[in-house]
């Protein structure tokens, strides 16, 4: 049994503390929402007065935040009164920049530090199927990955500071363009006069062959499990999807590397937002390219 510190008990840190809790670890949780708390507390959490009161007796710390200001702002807090043998873990989705700026403050600290973001939705932190892209010294990713496993089923260590995140934004891009194309063949094909099983049914087994074909195919039917079958309900929101592409488009404007697609996937996803579709799963963009409403 490891004491542990959860800092972020939002849709995601919730249930991932929760997995750390059902592992048999002592973990005491804060968030600045009451009802995150109570919802801390009845999953078997301690809750503390706040994030330094939280850390400190914890061997390892997490972190789950909306963003790099946040993740900053709670390790410049936390980090003094944290031990001086505690592991830190950042497992929100930040900008690169921001995570090598938490990584120093931690080296100034003589922590250690890793980022570590996720992959697999609301759905893979509950089932603790998460995928976990860390960034940090050897020394860290092996004392963090016997916690990250007991939150979830893969957890790769992709390089030196920032580079989990660095992995992040490029896997989300890639889904973010391959989404816009998979639905756009779809449109042309109903145009076409083509039906939807038989474009899945070739797309799936041929070289337009991708993720969001085969396990998120965006028209209903080909694959049952799909948002596309329940209203476009969230999976993963198009919020969430337009905060990503708008890290990578930051990341490829100051790394100076030429994303075109990336920058149309993320203006596309920018209007499917501004239409008020937001809170609709990213694959609802089909019926946005259709000029319908993302429920179709
Ligand atoms: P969320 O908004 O549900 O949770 C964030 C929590 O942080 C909130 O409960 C908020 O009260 C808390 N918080 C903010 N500032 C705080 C502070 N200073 N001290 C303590 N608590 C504070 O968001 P989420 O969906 O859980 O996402 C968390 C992170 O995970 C984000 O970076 C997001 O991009 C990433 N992510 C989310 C998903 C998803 O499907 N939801 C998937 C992959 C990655």
């Amino acid at each position: 049994m490891t004491n542990i510190a959860f800092i972020g008990l939002g849709n995601m840190g919730g249930p991932m503390a929760a997995n750390l809790v059902a592992a048999g670890h002592r973990v005491t949780g804060f968030d600045l929402s009451p009802a995150s708390c109570d919802q801390g507390r009845a999953d078997g959490l301690a809750i503390a007065g706040s994030a330094g009161e939280a850390v400190r007796d914890a061997e390892v710390i997490v972190t789950m935040l909306p963003a790099g200001k946040h993740v900053l702002a709670v390790w410049g807090d936390i980090l003094t009164a944290a031990r001086g043998d505690a592991l830190f873990i950042d497992c929100s989705t930040i900008d690169v920049d921001s995570a090598r700026k938490a990584h120093e403050l931690a080296r100034q600290q003589g922590v250690l530090s890793l980022d570590a973001p996720v992959s697999g939705g609301v759905g893979g932190a509950k089932g603790a199927t998460l995928t976990f892209m860390a960034g940090g010294s050897k020394e860290a990713f092996d004392k963090a990955e016997p916690f990250l496993s007991q939150m979830g089923k893969k957890v790769v260590h992709c390089g030196e500071a920032g580079a989990g995140q660095a992995a992040k934004i490029c896997n989300n891009m890639i889904l973010g363009i391959s989404m816009i194309g998979v639905a756009e063949a779809f449109v042309l094909g109903e145009k076409l006069g083509l039906s939807h099983q038989a474009l899945f049914d070739v797309a799936s087994t041929s070289s337009g062959q991708c993720w969001s074909v085969t396990t998120y195919c965006p028209v209903p039917g080909p694959v049952p499990a799909s948002p596309a079958n329940n209203g476009y309900k969230p999976g993963f929101a198009a919020a969430l999807m337009l905060k990503d592409l708008k890290l990578a488009q930051e990341a490829a404007l100051a790394s100076g590397a030429a994303t075109p697609l990336g920058a149309e996937a993320a203006q596309l996803y920018d209007l499917f937002n501004k239409a008020g579709h937001a809170g609709a799963d990213f694959s609802g963009i089909i019926n946005f390219l259709r000029g319908e409403s993302p429920q179709g």
